[in-house]
Protein backbone atom coordinates (compact mmCIF):
# COMPACT_ATOMS: atom_id res chain seq x y z
CA UNK A 1 0.00 0.00 0.00
CA UNK A 2 1.44 3.39 -0.89
CA UNK A 3 1.10 5.40 2.56
CA UNK A 4 4.75 7.60 1.89
CA UNK A 5 4.40 10.96 3.22
CA UNK A 6 4.06 13.25 0.57
CA UNK A 7 3.87 17.55 0.87
CA UNK A 8 0.12 18.51 0.10
CA UNK A 9 0.31 20.65 -2.59
CA UNK A 10 -2.50 23.33 -3.53
CA UNK A 11 -5.84 21.55 -4.65
CA UNK A 12 -5.69 23.13 -7.93
CA UNK A 13 -2.30 21.70 -8.88
CA UNK A 14 -4.11 18.03 -8.27
CA UNK A 15 -7.44 18.97 -9.93
CA UNK A 16 -8.03 19.01 -13.71
CA UNK A 17 -8.10 22.41 -14.89
CA UNK A 18 -11.36 24.41 -15.28
CA UNK A 19 -9.72 26.33 -17.60
CA UNK A 20 -6.54 26.27 -19.68
CA UNK A 21 -5.59 29.81 -18.05
CA UNK A 22 -5.46 28.12 -14.74
CA UNK A 23 -3.19 25.23 -15.90
CA UNK A 24 -0.62 27.16 -17.53
CA UNK A 25 -0.19 29.31 -14.37
CA UNK A 26 0.87 26.44 -12.36
CA UNK A 27 2.57 24.29 -14.54
CA UNK A 28 5.19 24.72 -17.60
CA UNK A 29 3.87 24.41 -21.18
CA UNK A 30 5.44 21.64 -23.66
CA UNK A 31 8.73 23.44 -24.25
CA UNK A 32 8.78 21.73 -28.28
CA UNK A 33 6.42 21.06 -30.67
CA UNK A 34 4.40 17.82 -30.67
CA UNK A 35 2.31 16.49 -33.31
CA UNK A 36 -1.07 16.17 -31.61
CA UNK A 37 -3.61 14.39 -33.52
CA UNK A 38 -7.11 16.63 -33.74
CA UNK A 39 -9.45 17.05 -31.04
CA UNK A 40 -11.41 19.66 -29.50
CA UNK A 41 -10.13 22.64 -27.08
CA UNK A 42 -11.41 20.66 -24.22
CA UNK A 43 -8.81 17.77 -25.18
CA UNK A 44 -6.06 20.29 -26.09
CA UNK A 45 -6.56 21.60 -22.43
CA UNK A 46 -5.68 18.36 -20.84
CA UNK A 47 -3.31 17.37 -23.00
CA UNK A 48 -0.98 19.58 -24.29
CA UNK A 49 -1.34 22.38 -21.64
CA UNK A 50 -0.14 20.46 -18.58
CA UNK A 51 3.14 18.95 -18.50
CA UNK A 52 6.10 17.44 -16.04
CA UNK A 53 7.62 20.81 -14.17
CA UNK A 54 11.09 18.91 -14.62
CA UNK A 55 12.15 18.70 -17.95
CA UNK A 56 14.61 16.52 -17.16
CA UNK A 57 11.85 14.07 -16.60
CA UNK A 58 10.15 12.67 -13.64
CA UNK A 59 11.43 11.56 -9.97
CA UNK A 60 10.64 8.68 -7.80
CA UNK A 61 11.47 10.37 -4.98
CA UNK A 62 8.51 10.64 -3.76
CA UNK A 63 5.37 7.94 -3.60
CA UNK A 64 1.96 8.92 -4.92
CA UNK A 65 -0.28 11.10 -3.18
CA UNK A 66 -3.47 9.57 -2.96
CA UNK A 67 -4.32 6.31 -1.33
CA UNK A 68 -4.66 2.86 -3.55
CA UNK A 69 -8.18 2.71 -3.90
CA UNK A 70 -10.01 1.02 -6.65
CA UNK A 71 -11.49 4.55 -7.72
CA UNK A 72 -9.87 8.21 -6.81
CA UNK A 73 -12.45 10.81 -6.17
CA UNK A 74 -12.59 13.58 -9.05
CA UNK A 75 -10.63 16.77 -7.00
CA UNK A 76 -7.52 14.09 -6.19
CA UNK A 77 -7.67 12.65 -10.10
CA UNK A 78 -3.75 12.68 -11.43
CA UNK A 79 -2.56 15.33 -14.05
CA UNK A 80 -2.50 13.51 -17.45
CA UNK A 81 -0.94 15.12 -20.47
CA UNK A 82 0.44 13.61 -24.17
CA UNK A 83 4.02 13.98 -24.29
CA UNK A 84 5.40 12.69 -27.84
CA UNK A 85 5.92 8.88 -27.76
CA UNK A 86 4.50 9.30 -24.29
CA UNK A 87 1.62 9.87 -21.66
CA UNK A 88 2.67 11.57 -18.41
CA UNK A 89 0.79 10.47 -15.07
CA UNK A 90 1.35 13.48 -12.60
CA UNK A 91 0.95 11.62 -9.68
CA UNK A 92 1.69 14.97 -7.60
CA UNK A 93 4.14 17.74 -8.54
CA UNK A 94 7.19 15.93 -8.18
CA UNK A 95 6.12 12.59 -9.01
CA UNK A 96 5.68 11.92 -12.07
CA UNK A 97 5.25 8.25 -14.83
CA UNK A 98 5.54 8.23 -18.34
CA UNK A 99 4.42 5.19 -20.25
CA UNK A 100 5.18 5.01 -23.92
CA UNK A 101 1.91 4.85 -26.38
CA UNK A 102 2.82 1.68 -28.05
CA UNK A 103 3.12 -0.02 -24.53
CA UNK A 104 -0.44 1.27 -23.05
CA UNK A 105 -1.92 -0.05 -26.34
CA UNK A 106 -0.11 -3.70 -25.87
CA UNK A 107 -1.13 -3.84 -22.50
CA UNK A 108 -4.83 -3.14 -22.51
CA UNK A 109 -6.73 -5.59 -20.14
CA UNK A 110 -10.15 -4.62 -21.95
CA UNK A 111 -11.93 -8.19 -22.92
CA UNK A 112 -11.20 -7.89 -26.44
CA UNK A 113 -7.86 -7.65 -26.11
CA UNK A 114 -6.71 -9.74 -23.07
CA UNK A 115 -8.65 -12.90 -22.09
CA UNK A 116 -9.62 -12.81 -18.43
CA UNK A 117 -9.60 -16.37 -17.09
CA UNK A 118 -6.22 -17.21 -19.13
CA UNK A 119 -4.29 -13.66 -19.05
CA UNK A 120 -3.56 -14.14 -22.57
CA UNK A 121 -3.28 -11.43 -25.41
CA UNK A 122 -5.88 -11.56 -27.78
CA UNK A 123 -4.81 -9.37 -30.69
CA UNK A 124 -1.26 -8.91 -32.75
CA UNK A 125 1.02 -6.46 -31.35
CA UNK A 126 2.52 -5.90 -34.16
CA UNK A 127 0.06 -4.68 -36.26
CA UNK A 128 -0.59 -1.90 -34.15
CA UNK A 129 1.67 1.19 -35.58
CA UNK A 130 5.07 1.63 -34.06
CA UNK A 131 4.39 4.91 -33.76
CA UNK A 132 0.51 4.94 -32.24
CA UNK A 133 -0.30 8.13 -30.77
CA UNK A 134 -3.99 8.39 -28.53
CA UNK A 135 -6.49 10.64 -29.90
CA UNK A 136 -7.35 11.41 -26.51
CA UNK A 137 -6.27 10.99 -22.90
CA UNK A 138 -8.31 11.62 -20.08
CA UNK A 139 -8.28 10.85 -16.06
CA UNK A 140 -11.31 9.57 -14.74
CA UNK A 141 -11.92 8.22 -11.14
CA UNK A 142 -11.74 4.53 -12.48
CA UNK A 143 -8.55 5.24 -13.78
CA UNK A 144 -6.27 6.68 -17.21
CA UNK A 145 -8.59 6.26 -20.24
CA UNK A 146 -7.38 6.37 -23.77
CA UNK A 147 -9.00 7.05 -26.89
CA UNK A 148 -6.72 5.58 -30.16
CA UNK A 149 -7.24 6.80 -32.94
CA UNK A 150 -9.37 5.92 -36.05
CA UNK A 151 -7.15 3.63 -38.06
CA UNK A 152 -7.35 1.09 -35.01
CA UNK A 153 -10.22 2.47 -33.22
CA UNK A 154 -10.52 1.28 -29.48
CA UNK A 155 -11.08 3.19 -25.92
CA UNK A 156 -8.61 1.31 -22.78
CA UNK A 157 -8.93 1.95 -19.48
CA UNK A 158 -6.27 1.72 -17.12
CA UNK A 159 -6.73 1.21 -13.14
CA UNK A 160 -4.15 4.05 -11.38
CA UNK A 161 -3.45 1.70 -8.73
CA UNK A 162 -1.75 -0.95 -11.78
CA UNK A 163 -0.43 2.60 -13.58
CA UNK A 164 1.59 3.22 -10.13
CA UNK A 165 2.91 -0.66 -9.72
CA UNK A 166 4.22 -1.13 -13.51
CA UNK A 167 5.46 2.54 -13.26
CA UNK A 168 8.47 2.13 -15.02
CA UNK A 169 9.94 5.25 -16.26
CA UNK A 170 10.86 5.79 -13.49
CA UNK A 171 9.98 2.74 -11.49
CA UNK A 172 9.11 3.01 -7.94
CA UNK A 173 12.00 1.25 -6.23
CA UNK A 174 9.83 0.62 -2.93
CA UNK A 175 6.71 -0.44 -4.89
CA UNK A 176 9.18 -2.96 -6.82
CA UNK A 177 7.89 -6.91 -5.69
CA UNK A 178 11.32 -8.40 -6.72
CA UNK A 179 12.92 -6.19 -4.24
CA UNK A 180 10.21 -7.19 -1.70
CA UNK A 181 10.57 -10.97 -2.55
CA UNK A 182 13.99 -11.18 -1.83
CA UNK A 183 14.12 -9.34 2.17
CA UNK A 184 12.91 -12.49 3.25
CA UNK A 185 15.62 -14.60 3.17
CA UNK A 186 17.72 -15.60 5.73
CA UNK A 187 21.45 -16.44 4.90
CA UNK A 188 23.04 -18.86 7.79
CA UNK A 189 25.76 -21.12 8.53
CA UNK A 190 26.71 -23.96 11.20
CA UNK A 191 24.44 -22.29 13.97
CA UNK A 192 21.56 -23.04 12.25
CA UNK A 193 21.45 -26.15 13.58
CA UNK A 194 20.79 -25.03 16.79
CA UNK A 195 16.88 -24.44 15.48
CA UNK A 196 16.84 -25.50 11.77
CA UNK A 197 13.68 -25.11 9.86
CA UNK A 198 11.43 -28.32 10.82
CA UNK A 199 7.93 -29.14 9.86
CA UNK A 200 6.28 -32.11 10.84
CA UNK A 201 5.00 -35.01 8.05
CA UNK A 202 1.17 -34.22 9.61
CA UNK A 203 1.51 -30.89 9.21
CA UNK A 204 2.48 -31.14 5.48
CA UNK A 205 0.17 -33.49 4.81
CA UNK A 206 -3.04 -31.96 5.76
CA UNK A 207 -5.78 -31.19 3.55
CA UNK A 208 -5.76 -27.44 4.49
CA UNK A 209 -2.34 -26.71 2.92
CA UNK A 210 -1.03 -24.35 5.58
CA UNK A 211 1.20 -26.57 6.76
CA UNK A 212 2.92 -27.15 2.73
CA UNK A 213 2.94 -23.57 2.71
CA UNK A 214 4.93 -23.43 6.16
CA UNK A 215 7.27 -25.71 4.40
CA UNK A 216 7.50 -24.27 1.14
CA UNK A 217 7.98 -20.80 3.28
CA UNK A 218 10.38 -22.81 4.94
CA UNK A 219 12.23 -23.60 1.49
CA UNK A 220 12.14 -19.98 0.38
CA UNK A 221 13.49 -18.14 3.41
CA UNK A 222 16.59 -20.79 4.83
CA UNK A 223 16.98 -22.88 1.26
CA UNK A 224 16.37 -26.13 3.25
CA UNK A 225 13.66 -27.39 5.68
CA UNK A 226 13.27 -30.75 7.70
CA UNK A 227 10.62 -32.66 7.51
CA UNK A 228 10.20 -35.04 10.90
CA UNK A 229 7.86 -38.38 11.29
CA UNK A 230 7.54 -38.84 7.71
CA UNK A 231 6.56 -42.82 7.61
CA UNK A 232 10.19 -44.99 6.52
CA UNK A 233 8.56 -46.00 3.60
CA UNK A 234 9.23 -44.77 0.10
CA UNK A 235 5.45 -44.87 -0.75
CA UNK A 236 4.88 -41.98 2.14
CA UNK A 237 8.04 -40.06 1.00
CA UNK A 238 7.25 -39.71 -3.02
CA UNK A 239 3.46 -38.61 -1.77
CA UNK A 240 5.20 -35.98 0.63
CA UNK A 241 7.51 -34.92 -2.54
CA UNK A 242 4.31 -34.90 -4.97
CA UNK A 243 2.55 -32.50 -2.69
CA UNK A 244 5.23 -29.88 -3.92
CA UNK A 245 4.73 -31.15 -7.47
CA UNK A 246 5.77 -33.11 -10.51
CA UNK A 247 8.78 -35.45 -9.62
CA UNK A 248 11.48 -33.95 -12.53
CA UNK A 249 12.95 -37.26 -13.64
CA UNK A 250 16.15 -37.71 -14.82
CA UNK A 251 18.65 -39.96 -15.72
CA UNK A 252 18.74 -40.93 -12.29
CA UNK A 253 15.32 -42.25 -12.32
CA UNK A 254 11.71 -40.55 -11.14
CA UNK A 255 11.77 -41.67 -7.57
CA UNK A 256 15.12 -42.97 -6.51
CA UNK A 257 15.58 -45.76 -4.12
CA UNK A 258 19.21 -46.63 -3.80
CA UNK A 259 22.44 -47.66 -1.97
CA UNK A 260 25.80 -47.53 -3.00
CA UNK A 261 26.07 -50.31 -5.66
CA UNK A 262 27.07 -48.01 -8.15
CA UNK A 263 23.86 -48.59 -9.87
CA UNK A 264 24.50 -45.07 -11.99
CA UNK A 265 27.92 -44.26 -12.87
CA UNK A 266 28.04 -41.51 -10.56
CA UNK A 267 29.89 -40.86 -7.14
CA UNK A 268 26.58 -40.24 -5.68
CA UNK A 269 25.96 -44.03 -5.55
CA UNK A 270 29.48 -44.96 -3.50
CA UNK A 271 30.31 -44.91 0.06
CA UNK A 272 32.90 -41.90 -0.95
CA UNK A 273 32.82 -38.99 1.11
CA UNK A 274 30.84 -35.97 -1.35
CA UNK A 275 32.44 -32.09 -0.22
CA UNK A 276 29.42 -29.69 -1.13
CA UNK A 277 28.27 -29.81 -4.61
CA UNK A 278 25.63 -28.33 -6.18
CA UNK A 279 23.87 -31.28 -8.33
CA UNK A 280 23.06 -30.96 -12.24
CA UNK A 281 25.90 -28.70 -13.00
CA UNK A 282 25.61 -30.07 -16.68
CA UNK A 283 22.10 -29.29 -17.21
CA UNK A 284 20.48 -25.85 -18.99
CA UNK A 285 18.41 -26.04 -15.62
CA UNK A 286 19.45 -28.00 -13.12
CA UNK A 287 16.42 -29.79 -10.47
CA UNK A 288 15.14 -27.18 -8.40
CA UNK A 289 14.39 -29.16 -5.26
CA UNK A 290 16.18 -32.17 -4.12
CA UNK A 291 14.61 -34.20 -1.21
CA UNK A 292 16.29 -37.04 0.30
CA UNK A 293 15.04 -39.59 2.84
CA UNK A 294 17.63 -42.25 4.30
CA UNK A 295 15.76 -45.31 5.20
CA UNK A 296 17.95 -47.19 6.88
CA UNK A 297 21.73 -47.96 7.73
CA UNK A 298 22.76 -50.98 8.76
CA UNK A 299 26.33 -52.67 9.81
CA UNK A 300 28.09 -49.76 9.26
CA UNK A 301 28.60 -45.86 10.39
CA UNK A 302 29.71 -42.54 8.90
CA UNK A 303 27.52 -40.67 6.30
CA UNK A 304 26.96 -37.61 7.80
CA UNK A 305 24.99 -35.24 5.79
CA UNK A 306 26.10 -31.73 4.61
CA UNK A 307 24.51 -28.32 4.12
CA UNK A 308 26.11 -25.13 3.15
CA UNK A 309 24.06 -21.95 2.37
CA UNK A 310 25.67 -21.10 -1.05
CA UNK A 311 24.06 -17.66 -1.04
CA UNK A 312 26.02 -16.61 2.74
CA UNK A 313 29.12 -18.19 0.92
CA UNK A 314 28.69 -15.73 -1.90
CA UNK A 315 28.19 -12.93 0.22
CA UNK A 316 31.34 -13.09 1.72
CA UNK A 317 33.12 -13.64 -1.05
CA UNK A 318 31.62 -10.45 -2.76
CA UNK A 319 32.78 -8.44 0.87
CA UNK A 320 36.19 -9.64 0.70
CA UNK A 321 37.14 -10.86 -2.76
CA UNK A 322 34.86 -9.03 -5.02
CA UNK A 323 36.93 -9.10 -7.61
CA UNK A 324 37.46 -13.06 -7.52
CA UNK A 325 33.23 -13.12 -7.21
CA UNK A 326 33.01 -10.80 -10.61
CA UNK A 327 34.94 -13.25 -12.42
CA UNK A 328 32.36 -16.04 -11.16
CA UNK A 329 29.26 -14.21 -11.95
CA UNK A 330 31.09 -13.81 -15.57
CA UNK A 331 33.19 -16.59 -16.45
CA UNK A 332 30.84 -19.51 -17.70
CA UNK A 333 32.65 -22.88 -16.76
CA UNK A 334 31.27 -26.27 -18.71
CA UNK A 335 30.38 -29.20 -16.90
CA UNK A 336 29.25 -32.90 -17.88
CA UNK A 337 27.66 -36.37 -16.92
CA UNK A 338 28.80 -39.22 -18.78
CA UNK A 339 29.36 -41.91 -16.30
CA UNK A 340 26.15 -43.74 -18.26
CA UNK A 341 26.35 -45.54 -21.18
CA UNK A 342 23.26 -44.05 -22.72
CA UNK A 343 23.73 -40.46 -21.55
CA UNK A 344 26.00 -37.97 -22.70
CA UNK A 345 25.65 -35.11 -21.11
CA UNK A 346 27.21 -31.82 -21.81
CA UNK A 347 26.86 -28.36 -20.79
CA UNK A 348 24.70 -25.88 -23.50
CA UNK A 349 25.95 -23.56 -24.59
CA UNK A 350 29.18 -25.50 -24.47
CA UNK A 351 31.08 -23.35 -22.18
CA UNK A 352 28.46 -23.77 -20.10
CA UNK A 353 27.14 -21.06 -17.15
CA UNK A 354 28.86 -18.60 -14.24
CA UNK A 355 29.10 -20.80 -11.08
CA UNK A 356 27.35 -17.81 -9.82
CA UNK A 357 23.81 -16.18 -11.97
CA UNK A 358 22.96 -12.73 -10.79
CA UNK A 359 20.16 -10.74 -11.77
CA UNK A 360 21.66 -8.17 -14.54
CA UNK A 361 18.72 -5.79 -13.45
CA UNK A 362 18.94 -5.79 -9.66
CA UNK A 363 22.71 -7.80 -9.43
CA UNK A 364 21.18 -10.34 -7.12
CA UNK A 365 22.11 -13.83 -6.62
CA UNK A 366 19.60 -16.37 -7.89
CA UNK A 367 21.36 -19.15 -8.84
CA UNK A 368 24.94 -21.17 -7.53
CA UNK A 369 25.73 -24.25 -9.90
CA UNK A 370 29.04 -25.56 -8.22
CA UNK A 371 30.19 -29.62 -8.36
CA UNK A 372 34.23 -29.26 -8.80
CA UNK A 373 34.00 -33.01 -10.04
CA UNK A 374 31.73 -32.62 -12.53
CA UNK A 375 33.63 -29.76 -14.04
CA UNK A 376 35.07 -29.94 -17.65
CA UNK A 377 37.81 -28.96 -19.49
CA UNK A 378 38.53 -24.95 -18.91
CA UNK A 379 40.06 -23.83 -22.64
CA UNK A 380 38.28 -20.88 -23.74
CA UNK A 381 39.31 -18.67 -20.76
CA UNK A 382 42.58 -16.61 -22.23
CA UNK A 383 45.30 -14.48 -20.61
CA UNK A 384 45.57 -13.41 -17.33
CA UNK A 385 42.15 -14.60 -16.40
CA UNK A 386 43.06 -18.50 -16.35
CA UNK A 387 44.92 -17.91 -12.90
CA UNK A 388 42.32 -15.38 -12.03
CA UNK A 389 39.72 -17.68 -12.50
CA UNK A 390 41.26 -20.86 -10.69
CA UNK A 391 42.32 -18.18 -7.73
CA UNK A 392 38.11 -17.37 -7.55
CA UNK A 393 37.34 -20.98 -7.24
CA UNK A 394 40.36 -22.03 -5.38
CA UNK A 395 38.78 -18.97 -2.53
CA UNK A 396 35.31 -20.05 -3.09
CA UNK A 397 36.45 -23.90 -2.42
CA UNK A 398 38.00 -22.33 0.43
CA UNK A 399 34.85 -20.36 1.91
CA UNK A 400 32.78 -23.82 1.71
CA UNK A 401 35.00 -25.39 3.87
CA UNK A 402 34.83 -23.04 6.78
CA UNK A 403 33.45 -24.66 9.41
CA UNK A 404 31.22 -22.04 10.16
CA UNK A 405 29.44 -22.52 7.18
CA UNK A 406 29.20 -25.72 7.64
CA UNK A 407 26.27 -27.41 8.98
CA UNK A 408 26.74 -31.26 9.67
CA UNK A 409 23.47 -33.49 10.45
CA UNK A 410 23.26 -37.12 10.49
CA UNK A 411 20.04 -38.12 9.26
CA UNK A 412 17.87 -40.74 10.62
CA UNK A 413 15.18 -42.80 9.19
CA UNK A 414 11.36 -40.62 9.57
CA UNK A 415 13.51 -37.86 8.94
CA UNK A 416 13.20 -35.92 5.06
CA UNK A 417 15.73 -33.31 3.95
CA UNK A 418 15.11 -30.97 1.29
CA UNK A 419 16.88 -28.22 -0.02
CA UNK A 420 16.92 -25.74 -2.89
CA UNK A 421 19.58 -26.93 -5.28
CA UNK A 422 20.31 -23.66 -6.75
CA UNK A 423 21.09 -22.09 -3.34
CA UNK A 424 22.26 -24.44 -0.77
CA UNK A 425 25.10 -27.24 -1.86
CA UNK A 426 25.06 -30.81 0.14
CA UNK A 427 27.51 -33.36 0.59
CA UNK A 428 28.32 -36.08 2.99
CA UNK A 429 30.95 -37.95 4.86
CA UNK A 430 32.40 -41.26 3.73
CA UNK A 431 30.10 -44.21 5.51
CA UNK A 432 30.39 -47.94 6.01
CA UNK A 433 28.13 -50.18 5.96
CA UNK A 434 24.66 -50.19 3.89
CA UNK A 435 22.88 -47.25 3.32
CA UNK A 436 19.27 -46.97 2.00
CA UNK A 437 17.89 -43.63 0.37
CA UNK A 438 15.36 -42.45 -1.49
CA UNK A 439 14.55 -39.24 -2.78
CA UNK A 440 13.29 -37.30 -5.50
CA UNK A 441 13.86 -34.13 -7.59
CA UNK A 442 11.46 -31.47 -8.09
CA UNK A 443 11.52 -28.16 -10.66
CA UNK A 444 12.47 -25.22 -9.71
CA UNK A 445 9.32 -23.97 -11.90
CA UNK A 446 7.08 -26.33 -10.00
CA UNK A 447 7.73 -25.63 -6.21
CA UNK A 448 7.98 -21.44 -6.69
CA UNK A 449 4.20 -21.82 -8.47
CA UNK A 450 3.53 -23.58 -6.03
CA UNK A 451 4.51 -21.64 -2.87
CA UNK A 452 2.96 -18.35 -5.57
CA UNK A 453 -0.58 -20.07 -5.52
CA UNK A 454 0.16 -20.95 -1.54
CA UNK A 455 0.82 -17.30 -1.18
CA UNK A 456 -2.27 -15.79 -3.05
CA UNK A 457 -4.15 -18.42 -0.70
CA UNK A 458 -2.35 -17.87 2.79
CA UNK A 459 -0.42 -14.68 2.26
CA UNK A 460 -1.36 -10.86 1.97
CA UNK A 461 1.83 -10.15 0.47
CA UNK A 462 1.89 -10.38 -3.08
CA UNK A 463 -1.78 -9.01 -3.14
CA UNK A 464 -1.59 -6.08 -5.07
CA UNK A 465 -3.31 -2.90 -3.58
CA UNK A 466 -7.11 -2.86 -5.12
CA UNK A 467 -6.93 -5.22 -7.97
CA UNK A 468 -8.25 -8.90 -6.83
CA UNK A 469 -5.37 -12.31 -6.82
CA UNK A 470 -5.97 -13.52 -10.44
CA UNK A 471 -7.34 -10.17 -11.86
CA UNK A 472 -6.46 -9.10 -15.30
CA UNK A 473 -4.30 -6.39 -13.41
CA UNK A 474 -2.26 -8.36 -12.25
CA UNK A 475 1.18 -6.33 -12.06
CA UNK A 476 3.43 -9.71 -13.14
CA UNK A 477 0.53 -11.13 -16.27
ZN1 LIG B 1 -8.40 -3.36 -25.65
Amino acid sequence: MWRAPVTRLPSHVFRLPASPRCAGTTLRTHPTPVRYPRRGLGQLTQAAALKPSSPKGPRASSAPSHPSKATLDSDDLPIVSLDGRKVAIGWNAETWSRFHNIWLRDHCRCSECFHAVTKQRLFDTFEIPADIQPLDVKAIPEGLQVTWPASTPHISLYPWSWLQTCSYDPPFPHLRPESESKTHQIIWGSKIQQAPPTVTYEEVMESGDFGLYKWLQNIDRFGFSFVNNVPVTTEATEELATRIGFIRETQYGKFWDFTSNMAKGDTAYTDLALSAHTDNTYFTDPAGLQMFHMLSHTEGSGGASLLVDGFYAASILRDLHPESYELLTRIPVPAHAVGEEGCLYRSSPPLGYPVLSVDRSSGALYQVRWNNDDRSVLGHVGGDELEKLYEAMRIWNRLLKISDLEYWVQLTPGTVVIMNNHRVLHGRSAFTGRRRMCGAYIGIDEYTSKLAVLEEKFSSRTSTPSEGQRSVWHPKF
